[in-house]
């Protein structure tokens, strides 16, 4: 055992020599157990075999150590499980390892932190990161290109599906990475998810998210403007929403998450806008898209002023913290 790293429980290495199963030992690296990376990792540790170990590792100890006492906890099988002091020992000689942090900045500081070691694996093999964090293309790239010049493989595997979707292990992915390790990555992934879309070469797993997000950031604006429009005219809106969900206007957030209370029993906006996706999270994914297309040199008509509207909303008390369909109490739309 290594003195930096704290064991919760352990494989005997002795046993592996007895062991009647040929498979070698897989060492997993998590860093970052927030929101969603606590549950990924509990659904990842939670399906990996006992001879294998996953070292966690986040700033917060706390969130760490009440991982670690989950895991622990768990009746039968999963991996065992070890805490790391930091973001390099907790990397150190794993053959793959998960970042789920929040912006480009938390990323760079995590590999900065990690390529301080140097990187190795036990079986000689180049060790595999994947980032499942949602920052902008370029930024993926750059660390990439720093882990690829250290020897190591670097994926960025962004998700979608939420805190709901890493409870329950049925996560999407969206995949950038080589074709060729796409079949070892996907085991890896689908022990997080249910799905993993190869969207193509590192970087694209994001440009497809950060397109997919645009969208949505503003559908959803649209759709309170309109639902809003339809309330002031006289229109039911449940029989507006009907109208839309067989029409040409029909979206998710039409559909699915419709801002006007009632319209949908399983919508946020039912619940006082609570859970569901941060309207703080759909600004930060709008920004990312924003400098992204600049790179691009993509003209972007509508988002600055679909940021504008996020911020506004966001610094408003009756917004802060809900679903981002809360985009339609900010516009003064009855509830
Ligand atoms: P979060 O803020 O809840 O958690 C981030 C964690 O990273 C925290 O525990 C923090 O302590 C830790 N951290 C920050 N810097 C670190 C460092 N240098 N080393 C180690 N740990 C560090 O965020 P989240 O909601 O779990 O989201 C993670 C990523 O997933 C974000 O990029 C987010 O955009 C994306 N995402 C989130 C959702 C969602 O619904 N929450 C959905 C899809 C994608």
């Amino acid at each position: 055992m290594k003195a930096n790293v704290r064991l919760w429980k352990s494989v005997q290495p002795h046993c592996r020599a007895f062991s009647t199963s040929p498979r070698r030992l897989e060492q997993y690296a998590f860093i970052g157990l927030g929101q969603m990376g606590f549950q990924m990792a509990r659904n990842l540790q939670s399906k990996l075999s006992p001879s294998d170990t996953v070292r966690l590792y986040d700033l917060n100890k706390e969130a760490m150590e009440r991982l670690a006492q989950e895991m622990r906890a768990q009746k039968a099988g999963g991996a065992a499980v070890q805490l790391a002091d930091t973001a390099a020992d907790a990397a150190k000689e794993a053959d793959t390892t998960i970042t789920c942090l929040p912006e480009p900045q938390h990323v760079k500081s995590a590999y900065s932190t990690i390529l301080s070691n140097k990187l190795s694996t036990t079986s000689g093999k180049k060790p595999v990161f994947i980032d499942c964090s949602t920052i902008d293309p370029s930024s993926s790239r750059e660390v990439g290109h720093s882990v690829e010049k250290a020897g190591g493989i670097f994926v960025d595997a962004p998700m979608s599906g939420g805190v709901v979707g890493a409870t329950a292990g049925t996560l999407t992915f969206m995949l950038g990475a080589p074709a060729d390790l796409v079949p070892t990555l996907e085991p890896t992934l689908l022990r997080m998810g249910k799905r993993v879309l190869h969207c193509g070469t590192p970087g694209a797993g994001l440009s497809a998210k950060l397109a997919n997000n645009y969208l949505l950031a503003i559908n959803n604006i649209a759709t309170a403007e309109a639902m809003n429009l339809g309330v002031k005219w006289g229109l039911d809106p449940k029989v507006l929403a009907g109208v839309i969900n067989v029409s040409t206007g029909k979206c998710w957030p039409s559909e699915v998450n419709n801002p006007v209370p009632g319209v949908v029993e399983t919508a946020p906006a039912g619940r006082d806008y609570k859970g569901g996706f941060g309207i703080g999270l759909m600004k930060k994914d709008l920004k990312l898209a924003i400098v992204a297309a600049r790179e691009a040199g993509a003209k972007l008509e509508l988002a600055e002023k679909a940021k504008e509207v996020y911020e506004t909303a966001e610094a408003d008390d009756r917004c802060k913290g809900r679903d981002f369909s809360v985009v339609y109490r900010y516009l003064g739309g009855k509830e």
